[in-house]
């Protein structure tokens, strides 16, 4: 299964720590790529750059100016629209089907930053809710992604997923060690 987010409205200055957790995440939890869109932001690239050629992996990063048009080109290409929200239906409900079109079909995550436009509700397959609860994209797109692969990404197959890693981390109770 191929997966791809979208983060949308990125403000260089506001969202940096969030956005580059967005990345982490994704990438943590098997994505392939981000776009992001809003502003561009160069030391953002570079961070999330950075991070996979150490930690391996071929985890990606994309700008995107035009949100629209690259979410429709997304759509026409047959890639599955899952938009992140706290208005949408319970994502639970609605995993069972989406697992199954993923043996065919990309997926591409959504989430926002302020306040997402209308036209993405819209065009998306699925708006969907982690809890109905305000939150944080950065949870929202840990779980849901984890959910999505039933969970192997907290099992035994994150340790071969992460291919080439410069920095790999000896698991243990106390302090830190990597190799
Ligand atoms: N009004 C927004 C919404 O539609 O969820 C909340 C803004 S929140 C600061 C930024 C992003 O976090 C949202 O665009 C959404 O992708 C994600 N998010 C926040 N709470 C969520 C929830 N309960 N379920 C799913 N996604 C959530």
């Amino acid at each position: 299964m191929k997966i791809s987010i979208l983060r949308l409205g990125h403000r260089k200055k506001r969202d940096v720590r969030v956005t580059t957790h967005c990345c982490l995440v994704a990438r943590a939890f098997f994505a392939n790529d981000v776009t992001f869109t809003g502003e561009f932001d160069e030391s953002l690239e570079k961070t999330i750059k950075s991070v996979s050629k150490n930690w391996g992996g071929k985890f990606k990063i994309k700008y995107e100016q035009n949100w629209k048009k690259f979410l429709l080109s997304r759509k026409k290409i047959g890639d599955l629209l899952v938009h992140l929200t706290m208005y949408g239906k319970n994502f639970l409900d609605s995993l069972p089907e989406i697992q199954k079109l993923s043996k065919k079909r990309n997926i591409l995550v959504i989430i926002g930053a302020e306040k997402v436009p209308g036209e993405v509700y819209r065009i998306s397959d699925f708006n969907l809710s982690v809890t109905n609860q305000p939150h944080s994209e950065v949870a929202a797109l840990a779980i849901f992604l984890n959910e999505l692969q039933s969970r192997s990404p907290l099992k035994n197959a994150a340790q071969t997923h992460f291919k080439s890693a410069k920095i790999k981390i000896i698991p243990g109770q106390k302090g830190s060690k990597t190799s």
